[in-house]
């Protein structure tokens, strides 16, 4: 197919496809899955190999968030029955962490609801960052605590994180359809300032919120305008009790067509398949390691994840493996500068979950039957950071 021939060439150039050149990656057929894909894979491969690099969520604080996102299981007015509680103390964080680090995870993503980070909590926060570092040497630490003010991100980078996650989420002009609280303009904003303080920006969507696939390719082109180290690619968990839990939009094949158009449009950036990984690929899982290099490990914020176990199995069936800490994740020319010892970075942020407006125009229209809910696959986490039970590594 020219059109996949002419991506793969761009994508070893970094080269931007064009909007129209994206968008005939969402409306291909099934038929053509395996070209698309096999296609992405080559430009994943090279430049990153067939490594995954594996990062683990400690949820800080769970629940009880003013904002309204209307994906999120943490909203304002949320009636889904997920863990709340306050600020984790950074030797229980540090301890949720190693977990995650001794499943094989070389990236800590520290997460927090809320609209943003008062000082204080910039404070407990860099106590955990410090007591992570002490105790797992290597380690890479994300911090995703929202929206941040002028100074905060320099103190986080003071206090040793590496990365800053903020996704946008979704394309500006369907923005305030999923959130009335915030602005796209806020979020792009703190991007910014992580960036600007020598943080490895981490920037990502949601998919299945009943965007359209303009919406799709343009909150992607506009997260290669504001050039993250990281995308994560989130497919909406429609929680029951929040106001997306209808919202079954996607099939495995359309989530690895998204994924393919997130590696053609950024090349060279650490893609990773964020919440929804296993609700919505399922057992399509390891074909998605053909497009993504990078996943969680374990469980998410608020939701189970599949055994780590079976993740790690997973990447060794289907030929990959898990990157170390001695590996730098992105291709030398994203290094330069800034960050630390290791690469780029980025974190799932804020689970998945969405919907606002349009319809679904992709709701697969094109191959594949419109998705069945499955809302037997969403499992409330009650495991991990927040209960006295061990976390999921
Ligand atoms: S995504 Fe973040 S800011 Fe929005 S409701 Fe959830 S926890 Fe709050």
């Amino acid at each position: 197919m020219d059109l996949l021939n002419t991506l793969v060439d761009k994508g070893l150039r970094r080269e931007t496809p064009t909007r129209a050149e994206a968008l005939a990656v969402l409306a291909t057929s099934d038929d053509d899955l395996l070209d698309v894909v096999a296609a992405a894979g080559k430009v994943r491969r090279h430049w990153f190999g067939r490594r995954v690099k594996l990062n683990y969520l400690v949820n800080l604080k769970s629940g009880l968030c003013p904002e309204d996102c209307s994906y999120c299981s943490q909203r304002l007015g949320s009636k889904a029955e997920i863990l709340k509680y306050t600020w984790l103390k950074p030797d229980q964080a540090s301890e949720a962490a190693a977990a995650g680090l001794a499943g094989g995870a070389k990236r800590v993503c520290l997460v927090a609801s809320g609209r943003g980070p008062t000082d204080r909590d910039v404070d407990r926060v860099s106590d955990t960052i410090k007591a992570i570092k002490e105790q797992n040497e290597g380690v890479e630490v994300c911090a995703c605590l929202g929206l941040l003010s002028d100074g905060q991100a320099e103190r986080l980078r003071e206090a040793g994180a590496d990365a800053y996650n903020h996704n946008l989420n979704t394309s500006e002009s369907t923005y305030g359809d999923i959130t009335t609280t915030h602005t796209y303009a806020d979020r792009v904003d703190t991007v910014q300032k992580a960036h600007a303080a020598g943080l490895s920006a981490c920037s990502g969507l949601i998919a299945g919120m009943g965007e359209s696939d303009e919406d799709l390719v343009d909150v992607v082109f506009a997260l290669r305008e504001l050039d993250p180290d990281s995308v994560p690619v989130n497919f909406l968990i429609p929680f029951e009790g929040t106001p997306l839990a209808k919202e079954w939009n996607l099939t495995p094949q359309r989530c690895l067509r998204i994924l393919a158009m997130v590696r053609f449009v950024c090349p060279d950036v650490e893609v990773r398949i964020a919440g929804g990984r296993e609700v919505h690929l399922r057992t399509m899982q390891p074909l998605a390691l053909h497009l993504a290099n990078s996943i969680f490990l374990g469980d998410y914020l608020t939701s189970e994840g599949q055994a780590g176990k079976a993740d790690l199995e997973m990447i060794a069936d289907a030929g990959f493996e898990v990157e170390g800490t001695d590996r730098v994740t992105l291709p030398e020319h994203r290094t330069g500068g800034g960050c630390g010892s290791h690469e780029s970075r980025g974190c799932g942020s804020h689970e998945g979950g969405g919907a606002c407006g349009s319809s679904g125009a992709g709701a697969d229209a094109r191959g594949g039957a419109a998705e069945e809910p499955r809302p037997d696959l969403v499992a409330v986490r009650r495991r991990g950071a927040g209960t006295d039970l061990a976390p999921n590594a």
